[in-house]
């Protein structure tokens, strides 16, 4: 070792520890009722920092209470030393209430000071009836073919199918369909007994979702945690199809959004040029049936979810395009030979923004999602 290397080695020593305080640890305890009910540690964030595609410096706060089990927010309370508490609807501040690496918690961009933070959880969640984690097991179960190593969803229900459908609506918000159900302008959902309350993943996003409906496990354990990652190394509902010897036909928009592996993967742009693509889904899908019905057809409508985006879920252009989609799913089921199971949902709700829709938040309006079961 040269002598500059013995000097330098003990600068470098103490620069690691000097850095190390400055990045001290630090932890934001959860509370209910008084109750300690998990913590935000220095570590959580930067699990996140470092998964993320982009180049990020604070991670939405939503999902460290995700990561602690809880699933829907009335409020939540800030508690600092020296400070009254300070309460905020959750719904008003999810999108933009974000923690650094540092612990710095801001809500639109305004530092708050935190000593711990209580959790108003919200009634909403006794309404949930089926996790979108759910979906597969129960299609296998349905199937009789052997369940997912690493499902954390369950089979529900008792179906037994020679085939099976899932139709995908992009972007539809379980509280506008049961709506629109309502009053009448979902006509083939109307015709259906029920419709049940589903529960997506965080974030609740096309990939994420898509990766825990087909994996039946949540990002955590499927590696999808959120924009960028496409594709998921745990076995699927379509591996398990393959595998078994049956066929997989997947019908898709304009593009893949998530690796459809082992299926025939049908792309449907709007190759006439009318500013739709969800006809050529439709007519693809219509198409598989009647020529090449598989053993696991999915089809994934995506105008819902455009519209959504651009006008928000209170918008004309919002329910038209699920109206349309209800149009279509009535001829897909009708057109269906006898002994399918379907399974109409969606990868993820939607919530108004000053500037059209989005979704991604660990909001109802978001993580909840209609489920219809319908066995032809
Ligand atoms: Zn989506
Ligand atoms: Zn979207």
């Amino acid at each position: 070792m040269s002598t500059r290397n013995k000097i330098a080695l003990p600068a470098l020593i103490l620069l690691l520890i000097l850095g190390s305080a400055c990045q001290a640890g630090w932890s934001i305890p959860l509370t209910e009722n008084g109750q300690v009910t998990g913590a935000i540690t220095r570590e959580n964030v930067e699990f996140y920092i470092e998964k993320s595609e982009e180049e990020i410096e604070v991670v939405p706060l939503g999902q460290f209470l995700y990561d602690n089990g809880y699933r829907l927010i009335d409020q939540i309370v800030l508690h600092s030393e020296g400070n009254d508490p300070v309460t905020f609807t959750w719904d008003k501040i999810a999108e933009a209430a974000n923690l650094s690496s540092a612990g710095d918690l801001t809500l639109d961009g305004a530092p708050y000071p935190v000593d711990n933070l209580e959790i108003q959880p919200s009634e909403r969640l006794s309404e949930v009836e089926l996790s979108i984690m759910d979906l597969t097991p129960t299609l296998l179960t349905a199937l009789d073919l052997p369940a997912l190593p690493d499902a954390e969803g369950q089979p529900q229900f008792n179906f037994t199918a020679q085939r099976a459908v899932i139709i995908l609506t992009d972007g539809a918000q379980y509280d506008k369909w049961q709506a629109m159900r309502s009053s009448g302008k979902l006509p083939l959902s109307a015709g259906q007994d029920k419709v049940y309350c589903g529960l997506s993943v965080y974030p609740p996003i096309t990939t994420s979702a898509s990766a825990a409906l087909l994996s039946a496990a949540p990002p955590a354990k499927n590696g999808v945690y959120g924009y960028g990652y496409r594709s998921t190394e745990l076995t699927t509902l379509f591996d398990r199809v393959a595998e078994s010897g049956g066929s997989v036909a997947a019908v898709e928009g304009a593009s893949l959004p998530f690796n459809l592996r082992n299926a025939a993967v049908i792309l449907s742009g709007d190759k006439e040029g009318n500013g739709h693509s969800d006809d050529n889904v439709f007519q693809n899908a219509l198409d598989v049936i009647q020529n090449n019905m598989p053993t696991l057809l999915y089809i994934h409508f995506h105008e819902v979810d455009d519209m959504g985006h651009s006008y928000g879920e209170n918008s004309a252009e919002y329910e038209t395009a699920l109206i349309r989609v209800d149009h279509y799913i009535a001829q897909i089921v009708a057109a269906l030979p006898a002994d399918t199971l379907v399974v109409i949902t969606a990868d993820h709700g939607l919530h108004t923004t000053s500037d059209g829709g989005n979704h991604g938040t660990l909001t109802a309006a978001d993580m909840l999602i209609p489920i219809t079961i319908i066995l032809k």
